[in-house]
C-alpha cells in the first residue's frame, strides 16, 4: 500500500471533507505513478537488457499497464475529489501552494484525457501503429507517397483530436495538440519568438558556411570501455548520482526516471570519436540532474513532476552545451579526456577540443546538426506541422514544401525524401506539437544560464576547475524543486525577469561563433 500518513499541503486544510477528498486524491495520484513507473522501467529494459525474442511478451505486459494507469486517471471518483478541493477556497487561494498546484495540475490532466472518446483513442493508437509501418517501409525506399494514405488518416484522427480537447479564443488546433508536451503554449506565442530567432539564425548559418573553414577535428578515438569510464567521470563532476540512477547503452539515448532514486539515461558509443558518446551523456544527464532534482516527498504528485518538455530539454541543453561546449569546460576537460582515453594528460589541447566542439555546418538529418543549425531543422518542422493541421498544406505536397523551406533555411538541396521530410518518426507516431520543444529548450537554457551567470559570478571559473555544484544547486532551487508550482513561461519570468526569448540564445550562438569562425 502507498504510505498515505501525508499527502503534502493537506496541513493547510482546516475543513474535514476536503482534507480527506484531497488526501484520496493524493493517494490515487500517487498509486497511478507506481503503475506508471513500472512501466516506463520495463521500457527502459526493453531497450538496455531485453532478450530479442521477448519483444512480444514485454508488448503484452506494457499494454497492460498502460491500459491500468489510463483507468486510474479517467476514474470518475477523480472527479468527485477534486469538485470537492475545488469548492474549498482553502484549498484554491493561493495558486501555488501545494495542495493548490495539485489539484489544478491533476484536474488538467483528468479533463484532458476525460475530452477524449475511447473510440477516438483507439482509432489514433491504430492509425499510429500503421503510420509507423507505413513510414518505416516508405522511408527505406524513400517513396514519400508510400506513406501519403497513413499521414493523411493521421491528420484527419488530430483534427478530430483538437476539436475535442479545444482551443483558446484566438489560438487554433495546433495549440490543442502541443499543450500535452508544453502546457499553455500557442502557435501565436511560438511563431513570435521563432520569428524573432530565424532571421538572425539564418544569417549566422550561411556566414559560417560561407568561410568555407572549419575547425580541426582533434583524434578522440578510444575503445568503448575506455569512453565508458571517461563519460561517467564526467557526468560525476556535473553531481548526477550513481547511487540514485545508472548509465546504460541503447541505440536511441534517452533518460527515464519513475523517482528522484532512481534515474535511468542511456547513451551510445563510437569507437572512432568519444565525443559523440560525451555529447549523448552530457544532455541526458541533464535530464537525469533534473529527475534528480524533483523533490522525494512530493513524488508521484504534480509538485513532484518536471513542468513541460521545453523546460525538461532546457536542462539537458544547458549542460551539453552551455557547459559541455565552454571553453571553461575544456580547460578542465581535455586533460581529463587526454589521460583516461590513454593519449596522455598533454595530448589533447584544450582551445583545439573546445574549437572542434563548435564546429557548426549546415547538414540534412536533425538529429546529427550542430546545436547552431539545429534550430533551423525546428522552425521548418513547426511551420509546416501547423500548416498540415490547420489544412493549408495537403499531405501529397509535403516534399515540395520542405524542400523549398530546407534550401531557404539552410542552403542546401534536399536530395531524397529520407534524407527530407521522411527523417523523423514523430509524425507518423501521431507526435504533433512536440518538435518545438526542442528549440523551446534551447532558448530556455540560454536565457536561465544568462541569469545564472548573472547570479553566480565566477561559474566558469568553477567549470575550469571541474567544480559543477553551484550550477547544479542553483538549478535545483530554481527550477528542480518546484515541480508544475508553475507553467514554462511563467517560471522563465520569474527567473529571469523577462519572457522567453531569442536574444539570449542568438547572444549566446553569436557570442561564440562569430570569433571562432573569425566572422568579426
Ligand atoms: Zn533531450
Amino acid at each position: 500500500m502507498v504510505d498515505t500518513s501525508h499527502a503534502p499541503g493537506a496541513e493547510r486544510l482546516a475543513n474535514a471533507g476536503t482534507r480527506k477528498a484531497y488526501e484520496a486524491l493524493i493517494e490515487h495520484a500517487r498509486e497511478a505513478s507506481l503503475l506508471g513507473g513500472t512501466a516506463s522501467l520495463l521500457g527502459w529494459d526493453q531497450e538496455t537488457g531485453m532478450p530479442r525474442l521477448a519483444a512480444a511478451h514485454r508488448g503484452k505486459q506494457r499494454a497492460q499497464l498502460a491500459r491500468l494507469v489510463h483507468e486510474m486517471r479517467t476514474d470518475a471518483r477523480v472527479d468527485g475529489w477534486l469538485a470537492t478541493c475545488e469548492a474549498d477556497p482553502a484549498c484554491t487561494a493561493d495558486p501555488t501552494a501545494v495542495a493548490a498546484v495539485n489539484v489544478r495540475e491533476l484536474r488538467r490532466d483528468y479533463d484532458r484525457s476525460r475530452k477524449l472518446p475511447t473510440s477516438l483513442v483507439e482509432a489514433l493508437a491504430r492509425a499510429s501503429s500503421a503510420g509507423l509501418e507505413a513510414w518505416k517501409a516508405a522511408r527505406a525506399c524513400s517513396e514519400f507517397p508510400q506513406f501519403v494514405p497513413a499521414l493523411e488518416q493521421i491528420l484527419a484522427l488530430n483534427r478530430d483530436k483538437a476539436a475535442c480537447l479545444g482551443w483558446p479564443a484566438d489560438g487554433e488546433p495546433w495549440d490543442a495538440l502541443a499543450d500535452a508536451y508544453e502546457p499553455g503554449i500557442t502557435a501565436r506565442e511560438v511563431d513570435r519568438v521563432f520569428g524573432e530567432l530565424a532571421p538572425r539564425l539564418v544569417s549566422l548559418v550561411g556566414r559560417i558556411a560561407a568561410t568555407g573553414r572549419q575547425p580541426a577535428t582533434v583524434d578522440l578515438a578510444a575503445p568503448i570501455e575506455v569512453q565508458r569510464r571517461f563519460v561517467a567521470k564526467v557526468i560525476g563532476h556535473f553531481g548526477f548520482d550513481f547511487d540514485r540512477g545508472r548509465l546504460d547503452i541503447s541505440t536511441h539515448p534517452f533518460c527515464s526516471g519513475s523517482h528522484p532514486s532512481d534515474v535511468r539515461l542511456t547513451t551510445r558509443f563510437r569507437e572512432d570519436d568519444a565525443s559523440d558518446a560525451l555529447g549523448s551523456t552530457l544532455h541526458e544527464c541533464g535530464h537525469g540532474l533534473y529527475e534528480q532534482g524533483l523533490l522525494e516527498e512530493h513524488n508521484g504528485t504534480p509538485m513532484g513532476s518536471a513542468i513541460s518538455l521545453g523546460i525538461h530539454e532546457s536542462q539537458s541543453r544547458m549542460w551539453e552545451n552551455q557547459v559541455g561546449r565552454s571553453r571553461a569546460f575544456w580547460t578542465w576537460c581535455a586533460p581529463v579526456a587526454g589521460e583516461m582515453l590513454g593519449k596522455g594528460a598533454k595530448a589533447i589541447d584544450p582551445e583545439a577540443a573546445y574549437r572542434a566542439a563548435n564546429r557548426v555546418e549546415p547538414s540534412f538529418i536533425r538529429v546529427e546538426a550542430d546545436e547552431a543549425t539545429y534550430n533551423l531543422h525546428i522552425l521548418l518542422r513547426f511551420g509546416l506541422e501547423r500548416a498540415l493541421i490547420k489544412g493549408d498544406l495537403a499531405a501529397k505536397d509535403l516534399p515540395a514544401a520542405w524542400n523549398e523551406r530546407f534550401q531557404r533555411s539552410l542552403g542546401l538541396a534536399v536530395p531524397d525524401d529520407a534524407r527530407g521530410c521522411l527523417q523523423d518518426i514523430h509524425w507518423a507516431m501521431s507526435l504533433f506539437g512536440y518538435f518545438p520543444t526542442y528549440t523551446l529548450g534551447n532558448l530556455y537554457a540560454a536565457q536561465l544560464y544568462d541569469q545564472a551567470r548573472t547570479e553566480l559570478p565566477g561559474l566558469e571559473d568553477d567549470f575550469a576547475h571541474g567544480q559543477f555544484a553551484r550550477l547544479r544547486r542553483w538549478l535545483a532551487e530554481q527550477v528542480h524543486a518546484h515541480g508544475k508550482r508553475y507553467g514554462a513561461g511563467e517560471l522563465c519570468r520569474r527567473i529571469t525577469g523577462r519572457p522567453v526569448s531569442a536574444g539570449p540564445l542568438l547572444g549566446y550562438l553569436e557570442g561564440k561563433l562569430v570569433p571562432l569562425y573569425g566572422l568579426g
